[in-house]
């Protein structure tokens, strides 16, 4: 049984933490925050490789994981259908997943409050130091501490988030308090929305306490909007008394005159049945929108994985699903290995490739929804064309696609 050390407990920390410990580890997770992370995050696209990775964590899954949709439409601004696309999925959501991890997990070896500070190796092991004084030893470090990831800092000071040039709105809305015409014609599918260079998406998640049933649910919502980083950027992690959050805004400080020009803009550029979600959304709240591109992710005993490793724009949806894929290539190749950097040399082998096309692939549809609209061809064909792409990409198995020998799109976008 060999000693591992995970700093992250996220969703990317939870993975490896409970799929390793199953196999026999001596697991150890390193959390920052001191309270529950529960309540943070939204909606969550799952793929096929989420509900492996679930498994091998062994959680049961069925049919509470989440709300299962057969059909994807994109609305016009007048609200009318511009086009409809069969693709059966299930949209779970953050706490459902965190719940299920911890809940999973052994309390004993997640320690909150441990903020790691520095990390350090010799031939032998992998040293860590928290800001609170306590320090720890392992074999093997796996670091699924964010896309502001502490360890990558040290071991990898050169990369970091870098801005796309737009943010996304987000929230959730609960069903009940929809109008019939919004409830019939958008709540039941995957949405999309694409006003001249923003896109506007939506899905149905499961409702206050995981509920699932019709009429106790909600619809999530991401709305991409293009922001200056030197100056709109700036204005929008700042609250209503001008205090700014670089690095993210706590959704309870997002400004209220904020909520009211998007509400406004929503109502003058989005199809009716969005305005009125977001009208009827108490707490919206946004987010940058990030790039994360590792060219190394293996540093002899320390491994980075999950947002710390790669951060694809979530047009892809592939974050939570990468990162459960990323757990399950570790641990395989620790159980086939030994806890030795040859075992995360070997899963470097397997995923530094494809974490780069994850990010790759996601620029490519960031660009694609940047460009729309910017060269004039708003016709009623471009309008369609779009809408068939846009609905065809967004949000599909990148590992799956490649897997099936399909192409897999990643350069400029032409419309
Ligand atoms: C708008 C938007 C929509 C998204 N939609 C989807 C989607 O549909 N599907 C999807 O799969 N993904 C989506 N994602 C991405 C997804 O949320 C993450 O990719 C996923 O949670 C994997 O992250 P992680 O666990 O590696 O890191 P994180 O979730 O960022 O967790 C990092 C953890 O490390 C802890 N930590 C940080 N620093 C330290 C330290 N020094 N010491 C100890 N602990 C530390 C933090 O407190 C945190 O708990 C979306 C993201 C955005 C912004």
């Amino acid at each position: 049984m060999a000693k591992i050390l995970i700093v992250g407990g996220s969703l990317g920390g939870l993975f490896a933490a409970n799929i390793l410990l199953r196999q026999g580890q001596d697991v150890l997770l390193l959390e920052k925050a001191s309270g529950s992370l529960d309540g943070r995050g939204a909606g969550i696209v799952t793929h096929d490789a989420l509900a492996d990775a679930l498994r091998e964590a062994g959680i049961r899954i069925d049919e509470n994981l989440g709300v299962k949709v057969s059909k994807r439409v994109t609305l016009g601004a007048d609200g009318s259908s511009l086009g409809e696309m069969d693709l059966t999925q299930t949209l779970t959501s953050w706490s459902r997943l965190y719940q299920l991890l911890k809940e999973n997990f052994s309390s004993e070896r997640y320690l909150q409050g441990k903020t790691v500070k520095t990390v350090s190796q010799d031939a032998d092991k992998v040293y860590v130091d928290c800001e609170d004084g306590s320090n720890y030893s392992a074999d093997l470090l796996i670091a699924s501490d964010g896309i502001r990831s502490a360890v990558r800092a040290q071991v990898a000071p050169a990369v970091g988030p870098e801005y796309a040039g737009y943010i996304a709105w987000r929230g959730v809305c609960d069903e009940g308090c929809l109008s019939k015409y919004t409830l019939d014609t958008l709540f039941n599918y995957f949405g999309f929305c694409l006003p001249n260079g923003e896109q506007m998406l939506g899905y149905p998640v499961a409702g206050s306490g995981n509920n699932t049933r019709v009429g106790s649910r909600r619809y999530n919502f991401v709305w991409y909007r293009p922001a200056s980083e030197e100056d709109e950027l700036i204005k929008l992690l700042s609250d209503a008394d001008g205090h700014h959050y670089p690095t993210g805004i706590p959704p309870a400080k997002v400004s209220w005159q904020h909520i009211h020009s998007m509400r406004s803009a929503a109502r003058e550029i989005l199809a009716p049945q969005y305005a009125e979600i977001l009208e009827k959304t108490p707490a919206p709240f946004l987010q940058a929108i990030y790039d994360v591109r590792s060219e190394q992710i293996v540093f002899g005993r320390i491994a980075l994985m999950g947002d710390a490793a790669f951060v694809g724009r979530p047009h892809v949806g592939m974050g939570v699903t990468k990162a459960g894929d990323e757990a399950m290539c570790i641990a395989k190749h620790i159980s086939l290995l030994g806890a030795v950097p040859a075992a995360l040399d070997a899963y470097s082998v397997e995923r530094l490739h494809l974490g780069q096309q994850v990010v790759a692939r996601a620029q490519y549809l960031g660009r694609y929804m940047q460009a729309q609209g910017a060269k004039g061809n708003r016709d009623g064909e471009s309008l369609k064309r779009n809408a068939d792409t846009v609905m065809a990409e967004t949000a599909v198995d990148i590992s799956s696609l490649l897997a099936a020998g399909k192409a897999v799109p990643v350069a400029a976008a032409t419309l």
